[in-house]
């Protein structure tokens, strides 16, 4: 740290992003990032021509890709919002909504806690059940921004769309924002109530269910009037932010719908084998509707089994912090990368002298 960084930014601790070595061929299973390329018509989607278009800047209203948006979700062109990664959107939720603080799960996505600290909204973290489920009750009235995965991240579970209907309504006078990353997999979207709500925001990405994490774009819908003080963030921080060539790519992956709803169909597939697999041999498997699975095994612990995976050249993600320390989060890949996994798994764990009944 240098002597020039402003005091307010000193004690802050940024984000860990998962682990993206270079070292070696790994499975990698720990950022849930899809197993399968984007659809043949995406691959297509850009040519030198829109390479050389590069001199020039992008559309900072991203009007094509939005009005194809619009359109998808029979939503006005008014009510969708793009940025850089549905992170830059959740960073300008925070900036612009959290003047009274901010609530979310003490189990969650680790941006939130830091996006409250960036901006000095002072955090409310509510712990979440014994078994991990959210009681949505605790998030009624309370008058603060309100941040929910749903499903939640890092442990796959999810709450239906009347609780969320009803936080909503318990205080009409704060925001409520729903993260729905992963909600392709088997979640319930709850983006028609922003028809009912204007205090709803609905945050989405193509990083995950779209097979474009490395190309970074998210957007979310709101009311139209939610959705200009994202604009106005958005306008005083950077219009550019959406490349060209990444909008081209947008545009074509909401063409291709049909692919991806069979791709996340085929994940699904794979998530409920892989979860069977684990039981089988001892683990606890909670309850997922994401492309990842939230596991542990009184066998062995969380790090132990991280790192004898790492070991053996499977990356997963394994995290720390007290409550959840015991379990490992493990995305979904192919069919032919989970069943290395847990053949990998059955091995360490036969090592390990747990003798599976
Ligand atoms: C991955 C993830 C994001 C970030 O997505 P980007 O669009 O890649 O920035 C946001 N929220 C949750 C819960 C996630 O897991």
């Amino acid at each position: 740290m240098s002597r020039f960084l402003k005091q307010r930014y000193q004690a802050m601790e940024a984000y860990t992003p998962g682990e993206q070595p270079r070292d070696m061929e790994y499975i990698k299973l720990n950022t849930n990032e899809a197993p399968f390329p984007p659809a043949p018509s995406v691959l297509e989607a850009v040519g030198k021509e829109d390479i050389a278009l590069l001199r020039l800047y992008s559309d900072p209203t991203c009007s094509a890709l939005t009005e194809k948006l619009a359109r998808l979700y029979g939503v006005g062109k008014e009510n969708i919002f793009l940025s850089n990664g549905s992170d830059d959107i959740l960073n300008f939720a925070f900036m612009a909504f959290g003047e009274k603080g901010a609530r979310f799960p003490d189990i969650t996505y680790g941006f939130y806690k830091v996006f409250a600290q960036l901006h000095g909204v002072e955090a409310e973290q509510i712990p979440l059940e014994e078994d991990f489920s959210l009681d949505y009750k605790r998030y009624c009235a309370g008058g603060r921004l309100t941040v929910i995965a749903n499903p939640n991240a890092p442990t796959g579970m999810s709450i239906p769309v009347w609780q969320i209907e009803e936080i909503l309504r318990s205080d009409p006078h704060r925001v409520v924002v729903i993260d729905e990353a992963y909600v392709d997999f088997g979640g319930e979207s709850c983006y028609p109530l922003i028809e009912k709500y204007d205090n709803l925001l609905v945050v989405r990405t193509f990083s995950k269910s779209r097979c474009m994490a490395g190309g970074r774009l998210g957007y979310a819908m709101g009311s139209a009037a939610i959705i200009a003080d994202l604009e106005k963030l958005k306008y005083a921080t950077n219009p550019y932010n959406i490349n060209r060539l990444t909008q081209a790519l947008g545009e074509a992956t909401v063409d291709a719908e049909d692919y991806y709803r069979a791709m996340c169909g085929e994940i699904i597939r794979v998530r409920e084998w892989t979860a069977k697999a684990l039981e089988a041999l001892g683990f606890r498997v909670l309850p997922s509707q994401t492309n990842f699975l939230f596991v542990s095994h009184s066998g062995i612990g969380g790090k132990a089994l991280y790192l004898a995976l790492k070991q053996r050249g499977i990356l997963v993600r394994h995290f720390e912090s007290q409550r959840i320390r015991d379990f490992n989060r493990v995305t979904i890949g192919d069919k032919r990368q989970m069943e290395r996994f847990v053949e990998t798994v059955k091995d360490i764990l036969q090592e390990a002298g747990y003798e599976n009944k």
